[in-house]
């Protein structure tokens, strides 16, 4: 069943190939210059225009469809000229395959406010403005213009507008790209995320203002998609606000205001509540542009973005474990540093189909890492991306056989909870 289809003469565009009533979620196909992104799927993360520790034809021989990295730390180091000239985030990184960047939105200010990377997923009684700068120097200020910034690598004073981060995200060229937007989290106060989904919003228009610009300025260029960010954090009419106001938005052009192409569900998101909160805004936003929830990757949190309209998902979280290894399996998380694995002479997870598990036992793993070996974080890196990317392709096969529930409670029956949400 073809339900909608979004006109790709510019090489970008999403078709819906399956939406199974009972829930919102869907079965399309994201086209981009740089190829198709089978969705729903989980978009593995090179931070700084590398997955740590794995190489590129790897990370596609585990299934990666497509890379995330971000704006932010490519802007500070190279430099998002020297990508532009090296031909493209893609190109410059050997990936053969689509690409995307986060705005930088978010990094500034969770290093530069201070709060933690790993974003709070439980909603706490008290909401404070000051809760977020805690007792280390502020390295951000936000503006109604932009953000001013320190870099963490060096110190030395920055400062993103909207415009900023879409020149660099045009130079950076990844093929889908996100609007700068402010970052709240759970412990600000509601009139602070009244405050901060305004400028946002504003944020928003001046994006797509440039983003037109810098398209026909660079039209010899492939083309990028822009997505717009709803923020809101756990407030109802917030998420519906922000839904409705992005969905709507075009840039000033009165000849040919321009929309996003898709959207990214940003955002401070209570681990309890998170599915509710997806549905606010998914059915609010249109249907047939895709939606990126930012930042989620464990994988029952996976499981309520499929099935509340999520396409897409980044999650710093596969990688960043394994490199202190931890890693995922049918029965929950295993720590291979831990002396129980010193003489298991089996793979990391039977049911694996990685690399790894083919060729390697968790007692060699487990020696490895007792001894600091650069191989470790190399092998533990591909059995985590590998899980994760395949769980969301089995869900995808699931919906499209119509035995998506039973998946889940299949696996959610034998999954022991491990919870986070991390961004990078
Ligand atoms: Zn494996």
């Amino acid at each position: 069943m073809r339900i909608n289809a979004l006109p790709s003469g510019n090489g970008f565009g999403f078709e819906i190939s399956h939406a199974p009533e009972k829930s919102l979620a869907r079965v399309g196909t994201i086209s981009t210059p740089h190829g198709d992104i089978a969705t729903p799927a989980f978009i593995p993360v090179g931070t700084k225009a590398t997955v740590k520790a794995v190489l590129p034809e790897t990370m596609k021989d585990l299934g990666a469809q497509a890379l995330l990295s971000n704006a932010y730390h490519l802007y500070l180091q190279p430099g998002s000229d020297v990508l532009d000239e090296a031909g493209g985030l893609a190109r410059f990184m050997n990936w053969p395959g689509p690409t995307f960047t986060d705005s930088g939105g978010f990094q500034v200010l969770s290093l530069g406010v201070g709060f933690k990377k790993v974003l709070a997923m439980d909603a706490q009684t008290f909401r404070s403005d000051e809760v977020v700068a805690g007792n280390k120097e502020r390295l951000a200020h936000v503006d109604d213009e932009g953000v001013t910034f320190k870099s963490h690598i060096d110190g030395s004073m920055h400062r993103f507008t909207p415009e900023i981060s879409m020149q660099v995200q045009h130079q950076i060229g990844a093929d889908i790209i996100f609007a700068f937007d402010e970052c709240t989290t759970l412990h600000n106060t509601r009139r602070y995320q009244e405050k901060a989904l305004e400028r946002t919003r504003a944020w928003g228009i001046r994006c797509l203002d440039e983003h037109q610009k810098l398209t026909l300025e660079r039209s010899q260029k492939p083309y990028q998609a822009l997505y717009g960010v709803i923020q809101g954090a756990q407030y109802e009419d917030l998420r519906k606000k922000a839904a409705t106001d992005m969905a709507a938005l075009r840039s000033t052009d009165p000849d040919s205001p321009i929309g996003f192409d898709g959207f990214g569900l940003g955002g401070a998101l209570d681990k309890k509540t998170l599915g509710t909160i997806l549905t606010w805004m998914n059915e609010i936003l249109p249907a047939e542009k895709p939606r990126h929830l930012l930042g989620i990757g464990a994988p029952e949190d996976l499981f309520v973005g499929v099935e509340n309209g999520i396409d897409t998902f980044d999650c710093v979280l596969a990688s960043r474990i394994a490199r202190t290894s931890a890693v995922y399996t049918m029965v929950g998380r295993n720590n291979l540093s831990n002396a129980i694995n010193r003489r298991a002479f089996g793979p990391i997870d039977d049911e694996c189909d990685c690399y790894t598990c083919a060729h390697y036992t968790k007692a060699y793993l487990h020696h490895v890492f007792r001894g600091k070996e650069i191989i470790a974080a190399t092998l533990a890196t591909i059995h985590n991306e590998r899980f994760i990317v395949r769980l969301v392709d089995q869900m995808r096969a699931a919906l499209i056989a119509g035995d998506y529930f039973e998946f889940k409670a299949e696996f959610m029956g034998r999954y022991k909870h491990l919870s986070g949400q991390a961004r990078d």
